[in-house]
């Protein structure tokens, strides 16, 4: 039925959970958006004591509700990093601020996978926050291990008795595999595009690799701007002056210490490209170059 696709749930009874925890959320996020972070995660425990009410009246049998209470979990947990994440940034704790920019984004995915509740808005906002941090590579371990167990039966994942699959819901339970017993690592790798973006290489939180989303919470504090209102960021190339150019007689040994004269290195690289960051805010918008 084609109806059924805009369902925001599994379940119809489900619709009644997000319902009465929607208003704390809320909450949350415009206490957020007043920087008052504590306030914020009380309106989000006000969200969680909802859903174990709401838990103990619901009929289990009903088909697809666990899952759909699940989702709801994740939506309160998803909101529970933006609150960490934002606290994070002002605080300007930018290496923890980037895990829980992760934690956030992960639920974003499970919340889009199993339900239709919407998220782009958040979503949009996060990958705009992501592209302001430096990590560009990441580390991805290998290890060699005995078996993975199952998360749901306790079998061997790979064995005839488990018929789960990692990364889809049982009746409210989320499939994941964990390793029996680590016997070695068998490699490390620098990766692009890891299936976990939280081993990255570390930073002082004060040194100039964060200075965009330095930028960004001075933004907020000077002018301020709404949290919620930050809706995305746009990166502009653009040409800028190149700080480490001098300008030299064609002859002369260039400026960069290759031992090449200057006329056949840098003559040309007077103006190298830049970025040139436009934080987005709904109706206002600030801009950066980088
Ligand atoms: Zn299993
Ligand atoms: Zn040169």
């Amino acid at each position: 039925m084609k109806s059924s696709e805009s369902k925001f749930f599994k379940s119809d009874e489900a619709l009644q959970a997000y319902s009465a925890i929607k208003p704390s959320i809320l909450k949350s996020v415009s206490a957020v958006d007043h920087l008052r972070f504590i306030d914020a995660e009380s309106f989000l425990v006000e969200a969680r004591k909802t859903l174990v009410e709401y838990r103990k009246t619901c009929d289990d049998e009903i088909s697809g509700l666990l899952d759909d209470l699940w989702v709801l979990d994740q939506y309160v947990d998803a909101f529970s990093s933006y609150n960490r994440m934002w606290n994070d940034i002002i605080d300007q704790k930018y290496s923890s601020s980037w895990n829980e920019l992760q934690n956030v984004l992960d639920r974003l995915r499970w919340i889009k996978k199993f339900s239709n509740i919407t998220v782009c808005a958040l979503e949009l906002q996060m990958l705009g926050l992501e592209s302001l941090y430096p990590y560009q590579i990441f580390f991805s371990a290998g290890w060699i291990v005995d078996y993975f167990v199952c998360a749901i039966c306790g079998n061997d994942y790979g064995s005839d008795e488990c018929s789960h699959i990692v990364g889809e819901l049982y009746k409210g339970k989320f499939a994941s595999i964990s390793p029996n017993k680590i016997i070695e690592m068998d490699h490390v790798s620098a990766v692009e595009h890891p299936a976990d973006k939280r081993c990255v290489v570390q930073y002082p939180d004060q040194s100039n690799h964060f200075r965009n989303v330095d930028n960004l919470a001075s933004f907020i504090r000077s002018n301020e701007q709404a949290i919620s209102n930050f809706s995305s960021v746009n990166a502009i190339k653009i040409d800028v002056k190149n700080p480490k150019y001098r300008m030299l007689r064609r002859n002369d040994l260039c400026f960069c210490e290759s031992g090449i004269k200057f006329k056949k290195c840098c003559i040309s690289k007077k103006i190298v490209a830049g970025k040139f960051f436009q934080f987005v805010f709904e109706g206002k918008s600030g801009a950066v170059v980088s």
